[in-house]
């Protein structure tokens, strides 16, 4: 096919829930992808912060031939030492005791939900304003963001949501009946919003106060994306469920519900599963993404490259009044500017860099966590071209 069949064909075909942008992807390695007629662009959308390693990593490559040739999928009736060994490994990375595989953040979100509901036999999570946790029915209802709602009533029950970074209107909502509290360490849809510093440890007290459980959604700020292993190390505010997903398996489907051994035991046979959950293939994958983050140290590379990024991106302040502010963490980096800056997404694409755009005004950029210094000044060099 070439790029008009293939953009014909996809709108023919495929429901329209989604709004792509003009560009057929043919194929990528490293920070770079090329559309079919060969043109290079740099990726600092990453498949949405899931590409951490890189396209095509050659280790990845080669790992994963391997276990095409070994196995693919067995179910959850069986033991794999795949599963095994990633278990082990991704516990090891984590604040916590256990894990549940799932397939997507969505699918990790649920999974956290019907945890903390077992273990503590209340029905009610509290979530936040702005926030993006999925799109099953449970997760847009934890989503607090109207738009992802509108059409699906009616909601499942027992969502209440309070404003962001607002402890005062958290303590307000808390109740008898309250299970959880779900928050993003940094929201990331409605626009990389970092918190105050003291708000997650000021959760995390008050949910101690109250007996209540803390559920940090890292599907996005997890896996070295915010230059720690997990965002909750920012503060050393240690959650009692942490789900992530997007970039675990190195673009290949995977969620993750991490938990202590107590909330964790809740869990009994029976109680929750998921035919794909922690297949063969994608364990594999997960446990070359977790070698590659040893041997790369990727996670140190994603805290000094989002530095000097940001800092270059900060400089850029004086020469275009539209940037109100830049924001973020590692390589999960906001760039707010005083305007809906949706056309912005076009012009970086002419000009070879792929971007995203966040809540209308905030340019979003997830790249690679190998993303290289010189890609990223050709990346500032871009937006300072394209900024008005
Ligand atoms: C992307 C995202 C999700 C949803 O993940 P899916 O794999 O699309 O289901 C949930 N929470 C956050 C914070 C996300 O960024």
């Amino acid at each position: 096919m070439n790029t008009d069949e293939v953009k014909e064909t996809l709108d023919t075909y495929v429901m329209h829930t989604y709004g792509r942008y003009d560009l057929v992807i043919d194929h990528a390695h490293g920070s770079i992808v090329y559309d079919k007629e060969g043109k290079e662009y740099i990726d600092c959308v990453a498949g949405i912060a899931v590409n951490n390693i890189g396209h095509t990593h050659k280790k990845m490559t080669e790992n994963l031939s391997k276990q095409l040739d070994k196995l693919i999928h067995v179910s959850n009736l069986y033991y794999t030492e795949e599963q095994a060994t990633l278990a082990k490994r991704l516990v090891e990375v984590s604040p916590h005791d256990k894990v549940f595989f799932a397939n997507s953040g969505a699918g990790a979100n649920e999974g956290a939900i019907k945890l903390a509901r077992k273990y503590t036999g209340k029905g009610e999570i509290i979530a936040t304003n702005n926030s993006f946790h999925g799109r099953t029915l449970a997760t847009i209802t934890a989503t607090g963001q109207p738009k992802y709602q509108k059409g699906f009533e009616p909601l499942p029950a027992g969502f209440k949501h309070v404003d962001y970074n607002d402890i005062e209107q958290m303590k307000e909502a808390i109740s008898d009946d309250t299970a959880a509290i779900l928050v993003e360490p940094i929201q990331g849809e409605s626009g990389v919003r970092v918190p105050d510093e003291d708000y997650l440890p000021n959760l995390r007290k008050l949910c101690d106060e109250n007996g209540i459980l803390l559920i940090f959604d890292e599907v996005q700020t997890g896996y070295g994306r915010t230059g720690k292993m997990f965002a909750s190390e920012l503060t050393g505010t240690v959650p009692d469920i942490t789900t992530c997903a997007k970039a675990i398996a190195g673009g290949l489907p995977m969620g993750a519900v991490l938990a202590n051994k107590e909330i964790a035991d809740a869990f009994e046979p029976g109680s929750h599963a998921t035919t794909f959950g922690g297949t063969a293939l994608v364990c594999c994958a997960a446990n070359t993404v977790l070698d590659i983050y040893e041997e790369e140290n990727l996670v140190k590379k994603s805290h000094d490259n989002g530095l000097y990024f940001m800092e270059k991106l900060e400089s850029l302040k004086d020469k275009h009044d539209c940037i109100v502010d830049v924001r973020g963490h590692g390589l999960m980096v906001g760039v707010e500017l005083n305007y809906q800056c949706g056309d912005l997404v076009s012009k970086a694409q002419e000009n070879g860099v792929l971007i995203n755009v966040a809540n209308g005004s905030v340019i979003r950029f997830v790249p690679p966590l190998i993303i290289t210094r010189d890609e990223l000044d050709k990346v500032v060099n871009v937006i300072d071209e394209i900024l008005p």
